[in-house]
């Protein structure tokens, strides 16, 4: 017969084997934690935009101070599939959250960069790079518009490993950005004193730099 201890976990019971060699557990109510829950990680090309994406955007923010340097214009897509416990964005998870991104909107972004003040684009969401659709039009207007007089910062739930890995649409969408902060939320690496980033094994990576020299260059800006 199997032997179980009854624990308590942010106020949920749970009971666990007791001899501790197994990590099966069972839940007698249900709960929103988990002993052990992490994010997901897909397999190389395992997730696709072109068979995700629904074109959808969770919210834009022209004109904040928060999603990178200087004053920034954020795209939030809808769409992600890391399941990150503790995301900071959690109806974005969605793929069909928010309305549809259109030119109009398109249009507004391209209008509130003009601006002299606005440093730059920021793309975060969701996961930018299962909304490869909509980032790359995006990007390719600004690149087209505004040269690189504005930068282009992306966060995402892939590491760059794993993005040198993946689907075209990823790679080519790699090539727009100035900044990555790459890699999933991690609940047990959480750290709200670091620069850009909830967990300490996310990077801010200098995109340019890193492509040119084949590794993982980390932003020369870095304070923390
Ligand atoms: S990668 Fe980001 S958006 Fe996706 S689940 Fe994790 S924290 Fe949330």
């Amino acid at each position: 017969m199997t032997s179980t201890i009854r624990i308590s976990i942010g106020g949920d019971t749970q009971f666990v084997d007791k001899s501790m060699k197994s990590t099966s557990v069972t839940k007698a109510n249900s709960s929103k934690h988990s002993l052990n829950k992490q994010p997901r990680n897909p397999k190389p090309e395992e997730w696709l935009a072109s068979k995700l994406s629904q074109q959808k955007i969770a919210d834009y923010k022209p004109f904040n101070f928060v999603d990178g340097e200087g004053v920034r214009c954020s795209l939030y897509v809808s769409g992600c599939k890391f399941a990150c416990p503790g995301c900071y964005n959690k109806v974005a998870q969605s793929f069909n959250y928010g309305t549809v991104y259109t030119q109009e909107l398109e249009d507004q972004i391209i209008k509130d960069l003009s601006e002299d003040y606005v440093q730059g684009l920021t793309l975060l969401g969701g996961e930018p790079f299962l909304n490869t659709q909509i980032c790359l039009k995006l990007v390719k207007r600004i690149r087209k518009v505004f040269g690189n007089s504005k930068d282009i910062w992306s966060w995402t739930g892939y590491t760059w490993d794993e993005l040198q890995q993946e689907s075209e649409d990823k790679k080519e969408l790699l090539t727009y950005l100035d900044i990555l902060v790459d890699g999933r939320f991690l609940n047990d690496k959480k750290d709200l004193t670091l620069q850009f980033r909830g967990s300490s094994n996310q990077r801010i990576i200098d995109v340019p730099n890193s492509l040119a020299q084949d590794k993982v260059v980390i932003w020369n800006k870095l304070v923390k």
